[in-house]
């Protein structure tokens, strides 16, 4: 059955896939569904209970054992980890260098997996993350891959860290985006992955503006550019 109220984003660390599923979500009157929060807030929480980040079972059992959920309120959402709000902790730039291995656990992402396909069938919802086309939600009929070059992901990723009040190093922010790049697209459970019948936008010299107008254009369009031929 196609999926007509799911609209999936995929792409890789940078591209903005976050602002632009906030912005498209509150245009169409749909959830956003971040799951790299998801995946982040297993990681917080297995650094804060010491569970070794070489175990993928052990990180396996921690991520069922965890109660995440995002919370929605007028402006967005919260993400609750096991009660605790820890919106702001799971951004923190340890915790990004650490979600390589936790993502990488097959038994992690079957968990998350069928988290993010409950969360998607309660009610018509803009999810963003890796695999969201590929594994998640592979039956929606709007899929689309955000990308953008490595310097040009690397200075968003910078901006937002600075922002967040955050001393930030380019050449150590372009080796990470890269770092994490190389292992989101090297895993053999859920790799970053362009689906066939996703519409791919390259959004190196677009503004945010730009990708939502050309995301909503296509929505808006009688016909799909990609499974339409
Ligand atoms: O998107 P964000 O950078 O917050 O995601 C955090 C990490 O979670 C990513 O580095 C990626 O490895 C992982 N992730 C994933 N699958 C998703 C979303 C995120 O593996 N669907």
């Amino acid at each position: 059955m196609v999926l007509f109220h799911v609209i999936t984003l995929d792409g890789p660390v940078g591209v903005g896939k976050s602002s632009v599923a906030r912005t498209l979500a509150r245009k169409l009157g749909y959830r956003h569904i971040d799951t790299g929060a998801m995946y982040r807030a297993v990681t917080l929480a297995a650094m804060e209970r010491h569970v070794d980040l070489g175990d993928p079972d052990a990180l396996g059992r921690l991520a069922h054992e965890c109660d995440i959920e995002l919370i929605y309120h007028g402006d967005g959402f919260s993400v609750s980890l096991d009660g605790r709000d820890v919106s702001q902790a799971i951004r923190d730039p340890e915790v990004s260098k650490n979600t390589s291995p936790v993502a990488d656990s097959p038994s992690v992402r079957k968990r998350l997996v069928s988290l993010q396909r409950r969360l998607g069938l309660q009610s018509p919802s803009v999810l963003e993350g890796r695999d969201i086309s590929t594994v998640v939600f592979p039956d929606a009929f709007w899929k689309f891959f955000l990308n953008a070059s490595l310097e040009e992901r690397a200075r968003r990723r910078a901006l937002q860290l600075e922002n967040a009040g955050k001393t930030v190093d380019f050449e150590e922010t372009m080796k990470s985006v890269h770092y994490r790049d190389f292992r989101d697209c090297s895993r053999s459970d859920g790799p970053l992955l362009v689906a066939p019948d996703a519409i791919v936008i390259d959004t190196t010299t677009l503004s945010e503006n730009d990708v939502i107008r050309l995301i909503l254009a296509f929505i808006h369009s009688p016909v799909h550019p990609v499974q339409d031929g």
